[in-house]
């Protein structure tokens, strides 16, 4: 079943997912996640994401991950190839922050504390 999908029905007036809401939250980051991956594409061009297909056919979890293709209208197309029944088409995404990709890589924040301290 295709799900069509506008992320700014979700975000909130600076363009983030609410955070007085979990489940909507989870929605909006997975959404968020297929606009990272399928913005940068060409018209035309696909590649496969990390995101888990959230079908549960015969009641087990579909063990697909989903594509993403860049289709007309600048519309990014997603589906899953393994049981072909999630399928997610977001339309109005490019002015959100995922648009370009993931982030340009940043030095560490030196105050940050390490997760290894030494003795
Ligand atoms: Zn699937």
């Amino acid at each position: 079943m295709l799900r069509v999908v506008n992320p700014h029905h979700w975000l909130d007036e600076r363009g983030d997912p609410p955070l007085d809401n979990a489940r909507i939250r989870r929605q909006v980051l997975r959404i968020a996640r297929l606009i990272e991956y399928g913005g940068p594409l060409a018209s035309g061009e696909s590649r496969e994401t990390l995101v888990e297909c959230s079908m549960r056919p015969g009641r087990k979890p579909c063990p697909g991950l989903l594509w993403v293709v860049k289709v007309e209208n600048d519309d990014i197309y997603c589906y899953c190839m393994s049981c072909k029944r999630d399928e997610v088409l977001i339309h109005d995404w490019q002015d959100t922050i995922w648009a370009e990709g993931m982030m340009e890589p940043v030095p560490p924040e030196p105050e940050r504390p390490r997760s290894s301290q030494p003795n």
